[in-house]
């Protein structure tokens, strides 16, 4: 496919822009030549990009495991709501008096993400879920430093954290100590307790952890850290597996952020806005980034104010306000009810999964699992040659995206699956059956795979040429 600088000719263009109606004024800063903007038609610039999304996999395509993302289902009707003027047609310096609606978006939403997380107060400065681990953690700080408690300098992270997690203690100037799993996927309780001391300033967690691993000693592990006088942070990125069911703040955790780009229904995978909302116990309340919302009691107007020991600012104004907007759609519409039966929901369909899969495939821990699941092919390529990447190849001839693979780190030949919580019970038979069907492919002709994918756009990419020698611009010729 030609890239957009490539098609046209000089003198197709759009008019967009109206006939300069006032005086022409010379700027000194100029450019002395004309930028290379491609000079394409309408509808020549349509057809490059429609082109473009009909090579594109999404949710509205197909089936899209691929696990610790959760490409999970978002109803159309958020987008219409995020797309209301009265949300897109306001500017941040607005007077608050004038935006009291989205005052209330954002307070209505804290208090419902509050409940259903067990927190006390939230921000959604954050833009993405590292971002708010980044925020929790300098929350954490904050406490210790205010209690002069200097010497806590260390963040206990597990290896079956997600990768973002030890990046991020770093990030906030945390020394960062790694303790193992046991063979269930679980933290090593023993470990920890050996971990911990008064050097301690916390634990991250993932929970479910990347091996889509409810932590069984989740109790006991906030209390040894909360012991050794260290806070609990909980990554919540994908709280879709346990939302309306459990509550991080129940379990002992401070601190929490959630990814509302995976769990609240924002879509994402494009990379475009997210929310890494921070909640928090009121003993870090203090230290939440400003402003904050909040309701005057006497009059229930909303305005802004600032926590008195804020870290400051993380992102400009309030963050990404639209996606707020799609999260309390969201949680509205799905109501109390919803909210668990799509956890529950998401939790059944991986299990269906694991199970049915688990006829051929080997599982890397034994079920149940939660939200997701991982395969580890050693045997399978040991045996046939096939690899987890071979596998994945397979699928994109079935019109199925691949899973997440060769993540995470600590599981060899890892393919790891998570089922959207909308999938049917057909749709994910048909894409069991696919998999088992690949199982006795390897067996039976290795080679079909090895030159998978055959009926996409285009076939096996060099992978290892795309990381070492990346094109990254578009020279014009
Ligand atoms: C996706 C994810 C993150 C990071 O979120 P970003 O928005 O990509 O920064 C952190 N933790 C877990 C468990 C995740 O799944």
């Amino acid at each position: 496919m030609k890239l957009i600088f490539e098609k046209g000719a000089p003198g197709q263009h759009l008019t967009l822009m109206p006939e300069c109606d006032v005086p022409e004024v010379e700027l000194s800063c100029a450019r002395k030549t004309a930028p290379k903007l491609p000079h394409v038609s309408e509808t020549e610039l349509t057809r490059h990009y429609t082109a473009l999304a009909k090579r594109v996999h999404g949710v509205n395509d197909g089936f899209y495991p691929l696990g610790s993302c959760t490409m999970k289902y978002n109803p159309k009707i958020n987008e219409d709501m995020a797309a209301l003027p009265g949300f897109t047609q306001i500017h941040p310096l607005q007077p608050v008096e004038t935006v009291q609606g989205c005052m209330e978006v954002l307070s209505t939403t804290e208090k419902l993400l509050c409940e259903i997380t067990g927190m006390d107060a939230m921000t959604f400065q954050p833009a993405a879920g590292a971002h708010g681990e980044f925020t929790g953690l300098l929350l954490i700080k904050a406490y210790h430093t205010h209690r002069k408690d200097t010497a806590r300098t260390k963040i206990i992270v597990p290896d079956s954290a997600h990768g973002t997690n030890p990046a991020s203690a770093v990030m906030a100037g945390y020394t960062v100590v790694n303790i193992p799993s046991s063979d269930d996927g679980c933290v090593d309780v023993e470990a920890l307790r050996k971990a911990v001391g008064p050097d301690t300033a916390g634990l991250m967690l993932t929970n479910p952890n990347t091996v889509g691993i409810f932590d069984k000693n989740i109790l006991e592990i906030t209390k040894i850290v909360h012991e050794a006088g260290g806070l609990c942070y909980y990554d919540g990125a994908n709280l879709n597996a346990v939302m309306g069911v459990v509550r991080p703040g129940d379990m002992g955790f401070d601190v929490i952020h959630l990814n509302l780009h995976k769990t609240f229904s924002t879509p994402h995978g494009g990379g475009g806005p997210g929310a890494g909302a921070v909640g928090c116990k009121a003993l870090l309340k203090e230290f939440l980034p400003g402003p904050v919302v909040e309701q005057c009691p006497e009059c229930g107007l909303y305005r802004f104010a600032q926590p008195e020991h804020s870290i400051g600012r993380v992102k400009d104004f309030y963050g990404n306000f639209d996606v707020v907007v799609r999260a309390l759609t969201y949680v509205l519409t799905l109501g109390k009810e919803g909210i668990p039966d799509a956890a529950k929901n998401a939790v059944l369909n991986a299990n269906y999964m694991m199970k049915r899969l688990s006829e051929k495939y080997t599982m890397a821990y034994a079920g149940p699992c939660m939200h997701e699941f991982v395969m580890t092919l050693v045997d399978l390529h040991d045996t046939t040659g096939i690899s987890a990447m071979d596998i994945a190849k397979g699928l994109l001839d079935h019109g199925i995206h691949p899973p997440t693979m060769y993540f995470p780190l600590i599981v060899h030949e890892a393919l790891m699956i998570e089922p959207t919580e909308t999938e049917s019970q057909e749709t994910m038979d048909h894409v069991c059956d696919v998999f088992l069907q690949l199982w006795d492919l390897a067996h039976t002709d290795p080679q079909a795979l090895h030159d998978a994918p055959t009926k996409t756009p285009v076939r096996r990419l060099d992978e290892v040429g795309a990381a070492r020698n990346p094109v990254l611009r578009y020279v014009a010729g």
